[in-house]
């Protein structure tokens, strides 16, 4: 059995994610960490955890984490909107830990972070960077219920990323940024050359769109053979 909390447990994905591990068989849910249910990370982890899940805020995930891996508590981390170098700083411990926080990990704890934990999303990435050589220009379209507090999405900006990583002569790839009642979470990729366009997209129609993702990076986190690992992709056979 693998010990899971989840912090944000009161949020839109948090709870999500907290049915999600009730209903699987090797894993347990153990404790709920948020400020709407009065319970804090520091209670959660006094649980005894294998992983922390966290769906938080940009400004509160790097702090829970920091917190777990003092903890020796493996994390796999869903919230997005920071910044990716504080990734490889929490990864690496250079980062000033947290007021209260143990000074030396107890045992290596590894970190899994995805700006999007659904499978469909992932493929779309790919695909993107698979056309991205091929196409004169793209353009990215990401639109997300009113809600969600960054933009670009945390899956845009790396659909971004890879792709200009896979054809630099691509440019800049820029990105609009929709917000509205109504949606969930939908990216168009739209690359065009002379004469025609192509265009990728995946819709999260959902928020069950995210579980399997978030139940695998559970599973693996505490195998992974580095740490930090970004991206769902380097956890599936694509
Ligand atoms: P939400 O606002 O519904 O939930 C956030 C929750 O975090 C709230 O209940 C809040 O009280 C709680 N919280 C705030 N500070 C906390 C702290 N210090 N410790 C514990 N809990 C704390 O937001 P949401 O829609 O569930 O999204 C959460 C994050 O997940 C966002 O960053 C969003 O962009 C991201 N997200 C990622 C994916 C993905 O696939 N990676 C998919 C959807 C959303």
């Amino acid at each position: 059995m693998i010990r899971v909390a989840v912090a944000g447990a009161a949020g839109r994905m948090g709870s999500t994610v907290c049915e999600a591990v009730s209903q699987a068989e090797d894993l347990e849910l153990v404790a709920r960490a948020d400020p709407a249910l009065g319970t804090t990370v520091a209670d959660a982890l006094a649980a005894g955890v294998d992983v922390l899940v966290d769906f938080t805020l940009p400004d509160a995930v790097l702090a829970n984490a920091r917190q777990a891996l003092a903890a020796g508590v493996h994390v796999v981390i869903g919230t997005t909107g920071f910044a990716p170098a504080e990734l490889e700083r929490l990864a690496s411990g250079s980062a000033p830990s947290a007021p209260g926080s143990a000074p030396a990990p107890p045992r290596r704890a590894n970190v899994f972070a995805a700006p999007n934990f659904a499978i469909g999303a992932v493929l779309m990435m790919r695909f993107a960077e698979q056309a991205a050589g091929h196409m004169e220009r793209a353009e990215i379209i990401e639109l997300h219920h009113d809600r969600k507090l960054d933009r670009p999405s945390g899956t845009a900006a790396r659909t971004a990323q890879l792709m200009r990583a896979a054809a630099p002569e691509l440019g800049e790839v820029p990105i609009h940024s929709v917000r509205l009642p109504g949606l969930v979470a939908h990216q168009e990729v739209i690359l065009g050359a002379a004469g025609q366009t192509l265009t990728i997209r995946h819709d999260s129609l959902d928020r069950h769109s995210f579980m399997p993702g978030v139940l695998l990076a559970i599973r693996r986190v505490g195998s992974l053979p580095e740490s930090p690992v970004v991206g769902l992709e380097r956890l599936l056979e694509l």
